[in-house]
């Protein structure tokens, strides 16, 4: 059984491999894989605040304080877990991809805080990559968490290789099953009440774009609602939102290692 595995990843390696070279790291992924590496995006950083609340809570803030209670608790049930962001700095949207790259990781979780112009609206949503958003607010949170991407002094990159992009686009595909998979996981477990639950949701995000394994970005609450961003302001409701998000990890991990043949941990 693991023998034809090998064979099967040996013989694609040979294929991606005589499409590009620059893959070629890829045979480094033969063997079982199991789930053992998770990352965690804390949205923003530096002059990149994020969305900001009436009462004051800032999204970047918010999210990399979620992101250590999140990274605490995996790392508690014995994942290895990489932050792409430890502290209040600018860190560029394909510099998180590739950290996550870099890293082999499994799964690549996305944080951040959700903002409309609608002060009634508040909720959580969880979205995994599409090209095209599938709804209206759907693309316009994308638009609104893609600005970093414009802050960046970065004016040429991807399309210039076209077989690259393909390729790259190619892979990301390869994870779009398990990223909806994962997105369903955790907005299950996060919206516990139905009231505030928005749903799964797919729009371009840049910082999904290339990263080659399973990836949602879950919108964790609107500080631009009251309620919630009051919500969001205490411990507990963040305790609350990390413990959601860590039994998502440990059930897709479960189902993951299952689908590969793998035991668990
Ligand atoms: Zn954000």
């Amino acid at each position: 059984m693991q023998f034809e595995r090998k064979q099967v990843a040996v013989a694609l390696v040979l294929i991606v491999g005589a499409l590009a070279p620059a893959l070629a790291r890829a045979d480094e992924s033969i063997g079982p894989d199991r789930f053992d590496t998770v990352v965690i995006d804390a949205g923003h950083g530096g002059d990149d605040e994020g969305a900001r609340g009436a009462a004051g809570l800032i999204e970047k803030e918010l999210v990399l304080d979620i992101a250590y209670r999140v990274a605490k608790r995996l790392a508690e049930n014995g994942l290895q877990v990489i932050l792409t962001r430890h502290d209040d700095s600018f860190v560029p949207l394909e510099k998180r991809t590739s950290i996550a790259n870099d890293a082999r990781a499994d799964l690549f979780i996305s944080i951040h805080g959700n903002a409309t112009h609608d002060t009634k609206v508040r909720g959580i949503e969880t979205f995994f990559l599409a090209l095209s958003a599938s709804d209206d607010h759907a693309g316009q949170v994308a638009r609104r968490e893609n600005q970093a991407f414009r802050i960046e002094d970065t004016p040429t990159r991807r399309s210039d290789d076209a077989l690259v992009a393909i390729i790259g686009d190619l892979i990301t595909n390869e994870h779009m099953e398990e990223s909806n998979e994962f997105a369903r996981l955790a907005q299950l477990e996060l919206a516990g009440d139905p009231k505030v639950a928005r749903g799964v949701k797919q729009a371009p995000f840049v910082v999904l774009e290339g990263v080659q394994m399973p990836a949602a970005l879950v919108e964790i609450g609107f500080l631009t609602n009251r309620q919630d961003e009051q919500l969001l302001r205490g411990g507990a409701e963040r305790d609350r939102i990390a413990g959601a998000l860590v039994r998502a990890a440990l059930e897709f991990s479960r189902r993951y290692d299952a689908r590969r043949g793998v035991g668990s941990r």
